[in-house]
């Protein structure tokens, strides 16, 4: 069994895993939350911070017989990141062979039309893979609102699209640029978009308009 230790990877190398999931739903709100340090809360943010403490307790009150740890801390050194697992459940196999772990990641709301939550369980699972030297087949996202468990196959295409988004996010990061924002629906729930300003970005002949004004002489020298 390996014994790769969370606690080795530098957290500036290593983002969290959350950050694959911010990376797909906006790289603008990825870039300020990893390059600039803002963050803001809202409903969203709050509620998922209490959902991953809910998470916690039903893993303690759990009774399956099965293994069941909650709160594990993760890393990945071909993904460079780290994070916390809410739950793994570990199935059991014949006897002789190692248990096998089963990720199971709450999320508030109903599934998202995003692959952002897939991509971060399977982050979670290429962590396992790594940390324990198993492979880890598959996982669990569960919606608390519908009380839905939706499983969930780390297929090579998930598995490819995961490593591409940690590719991604490590250049982002690298390049210390802030994209651009793009007005779309998901600005509505995103707890930065009173920083961030995506309707005033989104029309640039008004942020000319305003500026030009900004800047314009009241009086003239006499
Ligand atoms: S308000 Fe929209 S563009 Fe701005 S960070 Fe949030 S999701 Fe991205």
């Amino acid at each position: 069994m390996s014994t790769l230790n969370p606690q080795s990877a530098d957290s500036e190398d290593y983002p969290p895993l959350s950050a694959l999931n911010q990376m797909l739903y906006c790289e603008r709100r990825c870039a300020l939350l990893r390059i600039e340090r803002v963050w803001v809360d809202n409903q969203h943010t709050i509620g998922g911070t209490l959902d991953h403490l809910q998470a916690h307790e039903v893993a303690q009150r759990k009774r399956t017989g099965r293994r069941v740890v909650s709160g594990l801390r993760l890393v990945s050194h071909s993904l460079r990141l780290t994070g916390v697992a809410d739950i793994v459940e570990f199935h059991n196999q014949e006897q002789g062979l190692p248990d096998i772990p089963f990720p199971i990641e709450y999320k508030r709301g109903k599934r998202k039309r995003w692959d952002n939550d897939d991509v971060q369980l399977c982050a979670q699972a290429i962590c396992l893979e790594e940390m324990l030297g198993v492979p880890v087949p598959a996982g669990a996202i569960y919606h608390i609102k519908s009380r839905a468990r939706r499983d969930l196959s780390f297929t090579p295409e998930l598995r490819a699209l995961t490593c591409q988004t940690a590719n991604r996010l490590h250049a982002l990061i690298q390049a210390g640029q802030i994209p651009l924002p793009e007005l779309k629906p998901r600005c509505r729930g995103c707890s930065l978009k009173s920083i961030c300003l995506p309707e005033i970005f989104s029309q640039p002949a008004r942020i000319v308009r305003l500026n030009s004004q900004l800047f314009q002489a009241k009086y003239s020298d006499p």
